[in-house]
């Protein structure tokens, strides 16, 4: 049977760490979606159709992963997708903590869905989203953290 895996987020916007994750989950599964998901309540930088294109744009040479974006449970948004193994990124003892809390909540709401946590190369260990925002809204270069297409967003971002 194909493996197909979801690997949800809210990418805002997605970095080379982000990018690490996902070259290692489509080398080990038969279909990768990337689920960028709308997060209404995380007043994101980047509208839900910026995020989405940026993960196809920089995905694009890998050709079992796709880029979608969802609104509401990822749990439902993984159903639909008849997706059931769930890729999640873990960083640091600080991610296991909230990962952890969240694998439980996924397996009361759909218990056929495998979570599988894989981690990135150390150099991106401390890399988030978050930092990266701030970063290049107060000027600072962030091309060594992000790839091209979204260096040049966010330093667009910085200038309005
Ligand atoms: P969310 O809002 O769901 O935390 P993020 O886009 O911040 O969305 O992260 C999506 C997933 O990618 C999470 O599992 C997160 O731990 C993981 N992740 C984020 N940054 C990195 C990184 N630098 N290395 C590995 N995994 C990461």
């Amino acid at each position: 049977m194909k493996k197909k895996v979801i690997y949800p987020g809210t990418f805002d916007p997605i970095t080379n760490g982000h990018l690490d994750i996902i070259k290692r989950a489509a080398d080990m599964f038969d279909e990768v979606i990337i689920a960028v998901a709308a997060s209404p309540s995380k007043n994101t930088l980047f509208t839900l159709d910026e995020r989405v294109k940026f993960v196809a744009d920089v995905t694009h040479s890998l050709p079992n992963v796709t880029a979608k974006g969802f609104a509401g449970l990822m749990v439902d948004f993984a159903k639909q997708e008849q997706a059931n193994v769930l890729i999640r990124g873990l960083r640091t003892t600080v991610d296991f903590e909230y990962e952890f809390g969240l694998t439980n909540m996924y397996r009361r709401l759909m218990p056929g869905l495998e979570s599988v946590f894989l981690t990135p190369a150390e150099e991106y260990a401390f890399l988030s989203s978050t930092i990266v925002r701030e970063v290049a809204i107060h000027g600072g270069d962030v091309t060594s953290f992000v790839p091209e297409v979204v260096a040049k967003a966010l330093m667009a971002k910085a200038k309005i």
